[in-house]
């Protein structure tokens, strides 16, 4: 299975999936996400990727989100970037229209910079209420969420549990969520390394 449905709405509206996994006949594939970017650390995340030859989507802020950030160097690299809000709130405690002026604005603020339309949105703290799927919906936005917590938030004084983490709870189409943050980078590297050798590769939604 490849997403969650979420509970019948009373209206008999079109249901929003979020999607947690990759559909995909290949075997052993998973999709590394990094959120809260662009950062100072995406530059030392790119060259890890690169070397590696590993494809990820950024779920970025778009309070961040600037012209002279390396976002060209994303794209010409092979990446996708989505929407994570204009400045992280939780949605869940939102008004509808709260809500769709962080989403619809964040978006169109990522594609006036990028020229690339924007197709994947993911809820800060993976918080979001019927509202955000319909919005979501609305604005041709998929609500992507994640089968693997690599925790690496609070790894920062640990981050060879980031690697534990992710590794024991490896499964087809997995999408694993990542931050761009210091020990992240740390690991970045040796958990690709990590992943591969069980067999996994990677790839995009
Ligand atoms: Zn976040």
């Amino acid at each position: 299975m490849t997403s969650n449905k979420q509970p019948n709405h009373p209206n008999n509206m079109k249901i929003p999936i979020v999607i947690t996994h990759k559909e995909t006949n290949h075997k052993k594939t998973v999709v590394l996400t990094f959120d809260d970017g662009p950062s100072e650390f995406l530059p030392k995340i790119l060259d890890i990727l690169k070397s590696e030859n590993v494809p990820a989507l950024f779920f970025w802020q778009s309070q961040l989100v600037e012209t002279h950030k390396p976002w060209q160097r994303v794209l010409t690299e092979g990446h996708v970037i989505g929407s994570h809000t204009i400045d992280h709130p939780n949605l869940s405690e939102l008004s509808f229209d709260e809500q769709y002026d962080q989403i619809k604005d964040s978006s169109n603020k990522i594609e006036r910079i990028t020229q690339q339309k924007v197709t994947f949105f993911r809820p800060p703290y993976g918080q979001y209420n019927s509202n955000t799927l319909k919005i979501a919906n609305q604005l041709g936005l998929s609500t992507i969420m994640w089968q693997i917590p690599s925790y690496d938030w609070e790894l920062t004084h640990n981050p060879e549990q980031i690697i534990e983490n992710v590794v024991n709870q490896l499964e087809n189409g997995a999408i694993i969520l990542l931050h761009e943050l210091p020990q992240t980078v740390q690991i970045l590297l040796a958990l690709i390394q990590a992943i591969k050798q069980r067999g996994y590769r990677f790839v995009l939604l």
